[in-house]
């Protein structure tokens, strides 16, 4: 099952993985699609833009995640998530320790 590990945009997990659960074919740019992924921890949609490299394998039949290689040495390459992970705002004059916990979430 294709997949893709990413910071979740809206529930701040590290490292969730996210199901690819659509995929379209840009129609003007070579090698480029629009996926939408599921994130694993809230079930809240994200869409990727990623390259298929020039390999011919839509995303949704890839069987690992997008970033490692598939049998044939096929992978992707994801050239934004959106929407952005957003960082905290973190308030001023905080102790170190305190701060840091922002910093890590
Ligand atoms: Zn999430």
């Amino acid at each position: 099952m294709a997949s893709y590990t990413h910071d979740c945009p809206y529930c701040a997990a590290k490292n969730s993985t996210f199901t690819v659960a659509g995929e379209h074919k840009h129609l003007a740019k070579a090698h480029a699609w629009s996926v939408l992924l599921i994130c694993g921890s809230c079930g809240n949609g994200a869409v990727a833009e990623v390259s298929d490299n020039g390999n011919r394998t839509p995303p949704l039949k890839h069987p690992h995640d997008l970033t490692l290689r598939d049998q044939h040495g096929g992978v992707f390459t994801v050239l934004g998530l959106y929407p952005r992970v957003q960082l905290p705002s973190i308030p001023e004059h905080l102790p170190d320790t305190v701060a840091k916990a922002f910093r890590e979430g």
